[in-house]
């Protein structure tokens, strides 16, 4: 058996006497946190990120087991490893099985490949090591990032000068919220919301202090409600049930063909909720949802919000960034009416990993979430943590601040109207091939799809497949979408739509393409395309030859 580099180190410690040990220890951590270290590192880190970053194919064909397998201990080494060493145990073991989020044929999630300069950015934040959390560990870093949420918070709202001047930089005002991702904005968002519905008044102490029993039997409710399309993001069941209103007071409404939420179901349910005496924290519109792209219809929802006095929030974790394009940003008309919106760094706007923002139309709003403590976070002060869910954090606003500056507007504006036009590219294609079905006219920039078997392709031509042949098509799919992430050229993604067919509902499962990488050419689509319909004759074959069964 050959051991791993870290484990032969660990050996060769073995056979050193304890004392000898002890003072290799103290040197090496002495060495760790000394500034010199030797060049060959960066140079060896560059050259594995290159070649990871360079990589055309979407993943390794590993399969879990083996990885399971790899990861089996759970005991601590006692002994410092040589960083170069793990280095190795590192690209062998984790980096070739890391999926390549960047390749131009990876194009079924909404990660994919970023601007060159995050890379030295995310060097200096990590040698920076502020802690967004408070004044005294990220000084002028909580200015800078107020600035870049202000920015964006124009781009959305298009206030006045005044506005913005009055409000930047005025610690008792927060334009926007940094948080680790949407999910998080969304949280913060209902957070907001529902503290300000049901806050203070008269001897009540509002709904924070006195937590939520006590604020719905103070303001007369049975219950408390969100609404919002049955597409809403998991993320809303999350802060459902943080924010104590229960899975079941999360109402979903149903959406049309084209996936936009029903306004007038949307109305009839607010009306609902009014005859329940449940007390409605907030509306929900979707700007680009998670599994289709699709936009809801905003206007519609903001006068529904608005003649109900209730708080409209957007989530617009993936589509706000359309707010860029002058010709797409129509489709979002009505995000400004909004009283909050999530967007996510780490989808449209290029950045890596773990960014996302709540915008607030009014400044005050996320004074119902403040909270102080007595070490710091005092009244008055502009630490930004005092009015979050998250504490210490990174210098995530480095990577936002730096791509408003290096990509700019106009180069958003590219970067989006590219991904549409490569969607409608892809729409096109598969609508001329005979072995795939469009599921829906694209919004935006993802896509759904399906391969149908060579047999049933006249019967979806003349629109006559029965319930049995769907289910056929719905395993089909769902293998083909399997065998293409094991077999790891390609990639593309998987979900579920419903459809109104031999009316009534029926579930369809989708091939789901999002197109934001603007490494992809259309040449890797059709690539992608390609590799389905060869997986998919392969499925077929070894069907048909050995009486084999993908079921
Ligand atoms: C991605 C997404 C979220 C969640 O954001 P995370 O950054 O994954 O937490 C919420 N809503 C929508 C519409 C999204 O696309």
């Amino acid at each position: 058996m050959t051991l791993s580099k870290p484990e032969m180190l660990k050996q060769s410690y073995l056979f050193e006497t304890e004392e000898r040990l002890h003072s290799d220890v103290e040197e090496h951590i002495r060495q760790l946190f000394s500034l010199s270290h030797s060049d060959n590192i960066d140079e060896y880190v560059d050259e594995i990120s290159d070649k990871f970053i360079g990589a055309d194919d979407a993943s390794s064909d590993i399969d879990l087991d083996s990885l399971v397998a790899k990861f089996g201990d759970s005991k601590v080494p006692s002994h410092p490893a040589e960083f170069t060493s793990y280095l190795e145990y590192l690209a062998d073991n984790v980096i070739a099985h890391s999926i390549h989020t960047a390749s131009p044929r990876f194009i079924g999630h909404m990660t994919s490949a970023l601007p060159y300069f995050v890379q030295p950015l995310a060097k200096l934040m990590t040698a920076m090591n502020q802690n967004s959390v408070k004044i005294e560990t990220a000084k002028s870093l909580s200015f800078y990032e107020r600035q870049a949420l202000a920015m964006l918070h124009r781009q959305i709202y298009n206030l006045s000068d005044n506005f913005y001047a009055e409000h930047i930089q005025n610690s008792q005002s927060t334009l926007g919220i940094l948080t680790s991702g949407g999910t998080t904005a969304n949280i913060t968002a209902m957070w907001c919301a529902r503290n300000a519905v049901l806050g203070a008044k008269d001897d009540f102490l509002g709904v924070e202090k006195e937590g939520l029993t006590a604020a719905l039997n103070f303001y007369g409710y049975k219950g408390a409600a969100i609404i919002g399309s049955e597409l809403m993001h998991f993320s809303f069941d999350k802060a459902a049930d943080l924010l104590g209103i229960g899975n079941r007071g999360l109402i979903k409404i149903p959406v049309d063909s084209n996936n936009r939420v029903r306004v007038r179901s949307l109305r009839q349910a607010v009306a609902k909720c009014r005859e329940q005496n449940l007390c409605i924290i907030a509306i929900i519109g979707i700007a680009g949802t998670t599994d289709s792209g699709g936009v809801d219809s905003l206007l519609d929802i903001a006068e529904i919000a608005q003649e109900a006095n209730v708080h409209f929030h957007v989530d617009a974790a993936w589509g706000g960034p359309l707010v860029f394009s002058q010709k797409h940003r129509y489709k979002l008309a009505g995000i400004e009416q909004a009283n909050s919106v999530t967007i996510d760094g780490h989808k449209q706007l290029y950045l890596p990993m773990g960014i996302g923002m709540l915008f607030l139309r009014e400044p005050q709003m996320a004074q119902s979430i403040e909270k102080q403590a007595s070490y710091t976070m005092r009244k008055g002060s502009f630490d930004l943590g005092k009015r979050a869910l998250e504490g210490s954090r990174p210098a995530m606003a480095l990577f936002l601040h730096a791509g408003l500056n290096l990509i700019g507007s106009k180069g958003y504006e590219f970067l989006i109207d590219e991904g549409i036009r490569k969607t409608q590219y892809m729409a096109n294609k598969v609508r001329s091939m005979s072995e795939f079905e469009l599921l829906a006219e694209p919004d935006t920039n993802l896509l759904l799809y399906r391969y149908i078997p060579e047999n049933l392709r006249e019967l979806v031509a003349k629109k006559q497949l029965t319930e049995i042949d769907n289910l056929f098509i719905n395993k089909f799919n769902e293998y083909l979408q399997k065998s293409q992430r094991q077999a790891g050229r390609t990639f593309i993604s998987r979900t579920m739509k419903t459809s109104n067919c031999f009316s009534q509902e029926i579930s369809i499962v989708a091939l789901r393409a999002v197109l934001a990488n603007p490494l992809t050419t259309e040449d890797d689509i059709d690539a992608v395309l390609q590799d389905q319909i060869q997986i998919a004759s392969e499925i077929s074959r070894l069907e048909d030859e050995k009486n084999y069964s993908f079921e």
